[in-house]
């Protein structure tokens, strides 16, 4: 948006990199007109947990902010697994991303981002959003390691309906009495988190096997404390068959072929494989190659351009972190802050994480709180996932209406009815207490 025109002599410099971002300049009889912006732009790519922190921090009146992003939702990911067992449908933990980022008082592009320099954003709606600063916050998509077949036989975990699929076909599956074989690849903390829902409604249907399959030896290997153990233990008594140590070489339609020869069968194959970069780092030249992360500095700031920070999963920080919800939040809210410094000239501050300690659950059967060194298992710490969840939502879209604040409240009685009342009630507590344990690493 320009507001302010100045023609100023030919011989005028301009001191500050900040003001510079902010100059549009032309050339006229003799003349550098200055085409001055009444506020600075800023463009977020990606509307997901770092980006839309990021945005919270940006005040409209001070700041012309466009959030771009593909998808109409903003999704909560770290239940997205409950859609498996039909604990959550999928609407609950979906929400209104265009109503969010209108809400703040931004502007919202529902389109995918191709490409940017320093000055501005290219869209695949054919539009270019010039920007002061910019923050890429674009997250990952489903990484299948170049493995054949993935994307035509097996279901990823990456959104609402990804899960419902999953849902739909384990659901159909229960209906008859033929065998459903049903094998995650993964034995990451996405991947338990799958297999325990798949458990939670389906380990007492007897046509139903369940496989795990996972290059590294156990499952839960990058989590302190040996739960791979505490895992399995669980699961003694029902199907399920762990295939570990070996690498998927292919997925087709009757399974997965491993590359030590085995074939692992299945009629339902959730790819819980991990994340990959989004090709829009490597094509906006933020990242080394295709499959790197956009490197930053202490303050998210590309090595490439000053004036663009990339923040959560999108980012290779000095310091690796691991790629979760919680830390993509501090980073969007630390960069909409050092944005603003960037584009007032101030200096920029560095950022420190903060450790919070990751909560996964194995369906009803356990939940585990991992800490840096440590874990505790105890199924009643579902409930504090649930109360995360519960919270995140209503920090991203406070109830501002009588229909919001009802729906709210109707999400707040599921989350007790299904999840917080069987987790803590003193009669559970008495069978699931004692359970509670200890693991260091
Ligand atoms: C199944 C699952 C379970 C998880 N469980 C947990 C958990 O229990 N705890 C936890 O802390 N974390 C969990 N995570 C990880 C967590 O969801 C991510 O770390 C977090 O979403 C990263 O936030 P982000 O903002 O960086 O990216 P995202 O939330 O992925 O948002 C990125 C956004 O960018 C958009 N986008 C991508 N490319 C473009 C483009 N070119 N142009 C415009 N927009 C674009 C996407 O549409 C998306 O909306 C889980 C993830 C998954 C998939």
């Amino acid at each position: 948006m320009l507001g302010v025109v100045e023609v100023l002599p030919q011989h005028t410099g301009i001191a500050a990199q900040s003001d510079l971002a902010r100059l549009s300049l032309k050339r006229s009889n003799g003349c550098i007109v200055r085409l001055i912006s009444s506020k600075p732009k800023v463009c977020i790519i990606g509307g997901g947990f770092a980006g839309l922190n990021a945005a919270q921090q940006l005040k409209s009146g001070d700041y012309d902010v466009t959030v771009v992003d593909p998808e109409p939702y903003v999704e909560w990911l770290p239940n997205v697994h409950e859609i498996i067992s039909g604990i959550k449908n999928g609407e609950e933990l979906r929400l209104d991303r265009r109503r969010i980022v209108q809400r703040l008082g931004h502007r919202f592009e529902q389109t995918c981002a191709t490409d940017l320099n320093a000055a501005a954003v290219t869209l695949a709606n054919g539009k270019i959003v010039s920007f002061d600063a910019c923050i890429v916050s674009t997250g990952g998509v489903a990484n299948y390691f170049g493995v054949e077949g993935v994307s035509a036989h097996a279901i990823g975990m990456k959104s609402v309906d990804d899960c419902q699929r999953i849902a739909k076909k384990l659901r159909m599956g229960s209906l008859g009495h033929k065998t459903t074989r049903v094998a995650v690849v993964g034995g990451g903390i996405e991947g338990v988190e799958a297999l325990g829902e798949a458990l939670r409604a389906y380990r007492y249907k007897p046509q139903f096997e369940f496989y795990m399959v996972d290059n590294h030896q156990k499952v839960l290997s990058g989590c302190a404390g040996n739960l791979d153990s505490q895992v399995k233990s669980h699961v003694r008594n029902f199907s399920v068959d762990f295939q570990l140590g070996s690498r998927v070489s292919e997925v087709h339609k009757e399974g997965i072929t491993l590359d030590n020869g085995k074939v692992v069968h299945s009629d339902v194959t959730i790819w819980s494989g991990g994340v990959a970069p989004s090709s829009l780092l490597y094509n906006a030249q933020l990242a080394d190659g295709p499959d790197q992360w956009g490197e930053v500095n202490y303050a998210f700031q590309s090595r490439h351009y000053d004036n663009v920070f990339v923040v959560g999963d999108a980012a290779k920080t000095p310091k690796p972190l691991s790629k979760q919800a919680f830390h993509a939040i501090d980073m969007g809210r630390f960069a909409g802050q050092n944005v603003a410094r960037y584009l007032s000239g101030r200096r920029l501050k560095k950022f420190e994480a903060s450790f919070k300690p990751q909560v996964v659950t194995f369906g009803d059967m356990d939940t585990f709180m991992v800490f840096d060194g440590f874990s505790v298992s105890s199924s009643v710490l579902g409930a504090a996932k649930e109360a995360v969840y519960t919270l995140g939502l209503l920090q991203l879209s406070p109830p501002d209406n009588p229909k919001d604040f009802m729906r709210s409240v109707d999400l707040l009685q599921k989350s007790l009815r299904k999840v917080y009342i069987p987790a803590v009630n003193p009669l559970n507590l008495v069978s699931k207490l004692p359970k509670a344990k200890f693991f260091r690493r």
